[in-house]
C-alpha cells in the first residue's frame, strides 16, 4: 500500500503516516519546499535534501512553458534533470493558469490560456496535463482543476466545481489508459467549492468515490479570514477517505500548519518561508523578526540562538543583517536555509508529538507569535 498511517492522534484528527512514491518514503505530516521551476530560489536541490526534506513542489505549468517538456524528456524526468534525489510533487497548474496567465478561458474539455512570459496561447486539457506530468515522471501528479478565486459567486463556485469533478474523472482515466510503463506516477484530485460549505461537501465526497492516490484541498488561502479557512478545511478534510494522503495546498503559516494537521492534513507546501527569507522576514522561536531591523546591528547572537541550522551555528545576526543590507545573495541564502530548517523542525516536532500522545496539548500551547 502506497500510503500507511502509523499513528492518530486520540483528540484530534491529526495523524503520522508513511507514504511511498516511486522514488522514496516520505514520512507524514510533511512539509514540501516550493520549487516551481524546479529550483527552491537560492538553493541547490542537494541542499533541499540534506536539510531532510525528501519532497518537493513544482509546477507543470511554469515547466510546460520554460524549459518545455521536451528539454526535459531528454534528462528522463524532471528529478535528473535537477539532480534532486527526493520524490517530487507536480502541480497541474491550474491555480496559476487561473492566477498568473493573461487570460484564462474554461471550455468543457479544458482550458485556453495566454502564457504570463510571452504572451502565447495554449490549451490544457485534463489528459494533457497527466501526460506532460507522465513526461517530467513525476511521483505524484496533480489533476488540472479550476480555481473560482476570492469573491466567487454561488453559481460560478458550482459550475467551476462540477468541472473539477468531470476533469478530475478523466485524469483518473487518463492515467489508467497509460501502458503500464509508468504506473507508479501517483495521482492525486483537488477538491474545491470555494467557501460554500456544501460544495466543498460535494466536492469531497463525490471524488472520494473516485479512485485516486491521495486528496488535495485547493482554493483555500487566497484572502478569507482565518476562520473561514479552517471551516472549509474541515469540511473538507473530514469528507475525505481516512486511508489516503490529505495535502492542503499552498498553505501556510506555522500556525496554520499547526491547526491544519490537527484536522487531519498530511502534507504541505508554501512560499512563505522561502519568499519571506528573501525579504527578510526569519521566523524564530522568539515569532517572527525583520532582520533590517536596527536592533541587530551589532548583535553578536545568531537570529536565534536556540536553532541548529547552518546560518545560526555559523554566523552573527549583525553579519546576516550587514550582508543582507549590502543585497548580497549569501544572506538571501542564509535566511531561506533558516526559515525552511524552522518549518521542517516544527514538522518534526509535530510528529513526535503525534507520536507520543502529546499533540494535542503541543498544538494548544504552539505560540500565537505567527
Ligand atoms: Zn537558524
Amino acid at each position: 500500500m502506497a500510503f500507511k498511517i502509523i499513528n492518530k492522534d486520540g483528540r484530534t484528527a491529526a495523524r503520522t503516516g508513511i507514504l511511498e512514491t516511486k522514488n522514496g518514503t516520505i514520512e507524514t505530516p510533511v512539509f514540501m519546499p516550493v520549487g516551481t521551476i524546479g529550483t527552491v530560489k537560492s538553493l541547490s536541490p542537494f541542499e533541499i535534501y540534506d536539510e531532510g526534506f525528501r519532497i518537493m513542489l513544482s509546477n507543470t505549468y511554469h515547466l510546460f512553458l520554460r524549459p518545455g517538456t521536451d528539454v526535459i524528456q531528454k534528462f528522463g524526468s524532471l528529478r535528473n534533470f535537477t539532480g534532486y534525489k527526493g520524490s517530487i510533487l507536480t502541480d497541474s497548474g491550474g491555480f496559476q493558469i487561473f492566477s498568473l496567465a493573461k487570460f484564462a478561458k474554461i471550455k468543457d474539455e479544458g482550458v485556453e490560456f495566454m502564457s504570463h512570459i510571452d504572451g502565447e496561447t495554449h490549451f490544457f486539457t485534463p489528459e494533457r496535463v497527466i501526460e506532460i506530468q507522465q513526461t517530467l515522471d513525476s511521483d505524484i501528479m496533480m489533476q488540472l482543476d479550476v480555481f473560482s478565486g476570492p469573491g466567487a459567486k454561488r453559481e460560478k463556485a458550482e459550475k467551476d466545481l462540477d468541472t473539477t469533478l468531470r476533469w478530475a474523472e478523466k485524469s483518473i482515466k487518463a492515467k489508467n489508459g497509460t501502458a503500464s510503463a509508468i504506473p507508479k506516477n501517483m495521482l492525486f484530485l483537488i477538491t474545491q467549492g470555494n467557501f460554500f460549505e456544501d460544495l466543498r461537501e460535494k466536492s469531497a465526497a463525490i471524488m472520494s468515490g473516485m479512485d485516486a492516490d491521495g486528496y488535495a484541498v485547493g482554493g483555500l488561502a487566497v484572502g478569507e479570514t482565518k476562520e473561514t479557512m479552517l471551516r472549509m478545511l474541515e469540511i473538507s478534510a473530514s469528507n475525505l477517505p481516512e486511508n489516503k494522503p490529505r495535502y492542503l495546498m499552498g498553505v501556510g503559516t506555522p500556525s496554520d500548519i499547526v491547526n491544519a494537521v490537527s484536522l487531519g492534513i498530511d502534507m504541505f507546501d508554501c512560499v512563505l518561508p522561502t519568499r519571506n527569507a528573501r525579504n527578510g522576514f526569519v521566523f524564530t522561536s522568539r515569532g517572527t523578526v525583520n532582520i533590517k531591523n536596527s536592533s541587530y546591528k551589532s548583535e553578536t547572537l545568531p537570529i536565534d540562538p536556540e536553532c541548529g541550522c547552518f546560518c545560526c551555528k555559523n554566523f552573527s545576526a549583525a553579519y546576516v543583517r550587514h550582508a543582507f543590507m549590502s543585497r548580497e545573495i549569501f544572506a538571501q541564502r542564509l535566511l531561506t536555509i533558516h526559515n525552511l530548517h524552522f518549518y521542517q523542525n516544527l514538522i518534526l516536532r509535530i510528529r513526535r508529538s503525534i507520536g507520543d500522545g502529546s499533540f494535542y496539548d503541543f498544538s494548544k500551547n504552539y505560540s500565537s507569535l505567527f
